[in-house]
């Protein structure tokens, strides 16, 4: 009997296992029809200077709308990009249509922010990662000081190869951030040594100053190392003004979250720009 129910089980699980693997199969037959279908869009969300409430940067994030399941997320696709190898001509097409909005803005006469893109560290291991930023940014005739590349600590896992890349991203003159800061692996002495803008403390972080899990120490400590090594500090994931109150009081230099707007379509940015152009687009 015993035996029996072993081999359902089994069947069970392999028939399972193929659906997962076809499902999967779709998936990435999906994604790469999407990318000619257009069906890819970038959402834009406002980064805010705590201590001015302007809008000091827009970070690009991709959305993807399949025409029958709707809005899928990146935290879905990204890693199935990544594995593939499709993220390679995804990030370009990302690059290049990011630089492009901000150009546009610039011409818009709007005050000119960067531009922050997140990029896979699969991207960073292209041999050709370094030229393929710079075609896209004579092509587009953007300023490098206005793009900024977010990459995670995943990229100390080939600190050689990655102290390359950064220098000659530096060289080009754009910025570099390190997104999800404090959930990766990060030695401080490689940290110190990499050409770095800013730090992103990662959500979970920000999240614990309102649980009061360890009263926010991790945030205090993050912000004071930023500072020390010469970092921006950027806190991500704020949704409540208690954050704010708690970020400024430690110094952390810009916020950003649904505290302040979620990632919008182009046309609802511009609103908050032509404000921040204005006034202020937060009090
Ligand atoms: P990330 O780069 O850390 O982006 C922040 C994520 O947090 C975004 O999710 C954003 O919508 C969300 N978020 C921002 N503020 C808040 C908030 O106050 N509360 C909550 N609950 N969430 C907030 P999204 O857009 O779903 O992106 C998820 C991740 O997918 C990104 O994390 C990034 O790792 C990746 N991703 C998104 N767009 C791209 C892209 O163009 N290229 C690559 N390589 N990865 C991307
Ligand atoms: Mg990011
Ligand atoms: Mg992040
Ligand atoms: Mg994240």
């Amino acid at each position: 009997l015993a035996k029996e129910r072993g081999k359902n089980n089994y069947q069970f699980y392999s028939s399972k296992l193929a659906e997962l693997t076809s499902r999967k199969l779709d998936l990435e037959k999906w994604l790469r029809k999407s990318m000619e279908k257009n069906e890819l869009t970038l959402n834009y969300q406002p980064q805010i200077d705590l201590e001015t409430n302007k809008i000091i940067g827009v970070e690009a994030l991709i959305r993807w709308h399949h025409p029958e399941n709707g809005i899928i997320s990146p935290a879905d696709f990204i890693p199935l990009a990544e594995e593939t190898g499709l993220i390679v001509p995804m990030g370009k097409w990302i690059l290049k249509e990011a630089c492009t909005q901000n150009k546009r803005w610039q011409e818009l006469g709007f005050d000119p922010i960067p531009i922050a893109v997140n990029i896979s560290v699969r991207q960073i291991q292209e041999d050709n990662f370094v030229e393929s930023v710079l075609q896209i940014l004579e092509e587009v005739g953007l300023n490098p000081r206005y793009l900024e590349l977010e990459i995670t600590e995943s990229i100390m896992q080939d600190i050689e190869r990655s102290t390359i890349v950064l220098n000659q991203l530096k060289e080009i003159g754009v910025q570099i951030s390190i997104d999800d800061f404090g959930t990766g692996y990060s030695s401080l002495s490689y940290l110190k040594h990499l050409p770095i803008d800013s730090l992103k403390i990662d959500k979970s972080f920000v999240d614990d100053i309102i649980n009061h899990s360890n009263k926010g120490e991790m945030v205090k400590t993050i912000i004071d190392m930023g500072h020390n090594l010469n970092f921006n500090v950027i806190a991500e994931g704020i949704e409540k003004e208690e954050q704010v109150i708690f970020l400024k009081q430690y110094a952390c230099n810009v916020g950003q979250g649904y505290f302040y707007s979620r990632p919008l379509p182009v046309e609802q940015l511009e609103e908050l720009l032509l404000k921040n152009r204005n006034e202020k687009a937060f009090h």
